[in-house]
């Protein structure tokens, strides 16, 4: 006979379900929400550290703590309570993870891959050092930081891209540099002081791609098909999937990407972005000549897998979530012979919220929408639709024929 049910049973709340592990995330945007709405059906509690009760993840989620990802007090509340940790962004402070982790307290991934990721400088060492394939760069550390970067233009050729090493994203803090004086001019300018910067060698880009793996503490690894991600303005328009890159380009940046997340250790999930070169006349390399060059590295769920959510037997949030906890990995093969996810944008000149626009956007056959809850502003990121089918070009219409509803273009 079971268990029988009696009136001394208490109610077992959240708080006290000890037997079942705890998440924390630190931050609560959007990669936090749809992270939320994997972990429902797994039935993984999840406690938010979000700077705002409106931010988009806070909207939706029962169990959420105010406080700043850099208040050393917040996170140190967020870790007692919470069996594993886990991130939406990378701008935490990594010492206070060391901390942590020195404690007894597991964060994933590690104070180590968090300190790592928020730097592109310390990235860009970490996939020398794995044998990955950099562009030639430089941090801008010494003393005459113009000198040094003028130099690095004058050795590599114009233009040059300069960096900022931390904190950017959405392409804020990226310039490309014609000239000598462009370089001067960048560095007599506000962000001259202060700013953590590098040099990097101008990449002729074809196209630019992107693999999310995930690895779980054992070492356990599995790799999505490699992702287009169609740029504009340094922002990502759309996802296309299959990549168009030839069959050896494929097997290249997925051993990469998986190479990467074995060398620095990450747990979780780990987006490597990779531009793929234009090609030589030599034919070297792979479709028309063209190599991959390691862009940059985001060890959390990314919007170049956001395809995943409907496109891929496992979506990129649930993975995720598989492997803080060291649960065996689903699978990452697409659903779909062609899929396609396009960003919503905030619209210049756009009114009203997208969320007023779903059922005429959902007019559009086929296709899965998803909005975070942000308010619209020009270029911001505010949701995302994706169209699964047959053939690329005809999916791709239909993910952007909803897009440009939402976004109220
Ligand atoms: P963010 O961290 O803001 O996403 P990225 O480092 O990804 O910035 O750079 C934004 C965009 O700038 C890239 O998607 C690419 O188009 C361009 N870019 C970055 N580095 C280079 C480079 N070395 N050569 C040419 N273009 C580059």
């Amino acid at each position: 006979m079971g268990h029988r049910h009696t009136s001394t049973d208490a109610v077992t709340a959240t708080d006290e379900r000890r037997d079942v592990a705890r998440v924390g995330i630190v931050g609560a945007g959007q990669l936090a929400r749809m992270t939320v709405q994997a972990a429902i059906g797994l039935a993984v509690p999840i406690r938010l550290l979000a700077d705002r009760a409106t931010d988009s993840a806070a909207l939706v989620s029962p169990d959420v703590r105010l406080g700043a990802p850099d208040d050393p007090a917040a996170l140190a509340a967020l870790a007692a309570g919470c069996d594993v940790v886990t991130f939406d962004h990378e701008l935490v402070d990594a010492e206070i993870l060391a901390r942590l982790e020195a404690a007894g307290h597991t964060v994933r991934p590690g104070a180590g891959v968090v300190a790592l990721v928020q730097d592109k400088r310390r990235q860009r060492a970490a996939l020398a050092a794995a044998g990955c394939p950099n562009p030639a760069w430089q941090a801008l550390d010494g003393a005459d930081p113009e000198r040094d970067l003028v130099a690095f233009g004058e050795a590599h050729g114009w233009p040059v891209v300069a960096k900022a090493a931390r904190g950017g994203y959405d392409g804020r803090g990226v310039w490309v540099l014609g000239d000598p004086d462009a370089a001067r001019a960048l560095l007599a300018g506000p962000i001259g002081a202060g700013t953590p910067l590098m040099a990097e060698a101008f990449v002729p880009i074809a196209r630019e791609i992107a693999v999310v793996v995930a690895r779980r503490p054992g070492g356990e690894v599995v790799a999505y098909p490699a992702v287009e991600t169609v740029q504009v303005d340094g922002i990502c328009r759309e996802l296309r999937i299959p990549a168009p890159l030839s069959p050896s380009l494929v097997v290249e940046a997925e051993r990469l990407a998986l190479s990467v997340a074995e060398a620095i250790g990450v747990v979780g999930l780990l987006a490597v972005e990779l531009f793929v070169t234009h090609g030589d006349a030599a034919g070297e390399g792979g479709e028309d000549g063209g190599r991959l060059v390691v862009n940059e590295l985001a060890s959390r769920p990314h919007n170049s897998g956001h395809w995943t959510i409907e496109g891929a037997r496992t979506s990129q949030f649930a993975q995720h979530l598989r492997a803080v906890l060291d649960w065996p990995l689903g699978p990452t093969a697409p659903t779909a012979p062609a899929v396609v996810t396009v960003n919503v944008l905030g619209a210049a000149g756009a009114s009203g919220d997208p969320a007023a626009r779903v059922g005429a956007a959902l007019a559009v056959p086929g296709v899965q929408v998803h909005l975070y809850g942000k308010a619209a502003r020009p270029g911001r990121k505010l949701g995302h639709v994706t169209a699964l089918g047959d053939d690329p070009d005809e999916v791709a219409d239909r993910a952007r024929r909803a897009a440009a509803v939402l976004a109220g273009e």
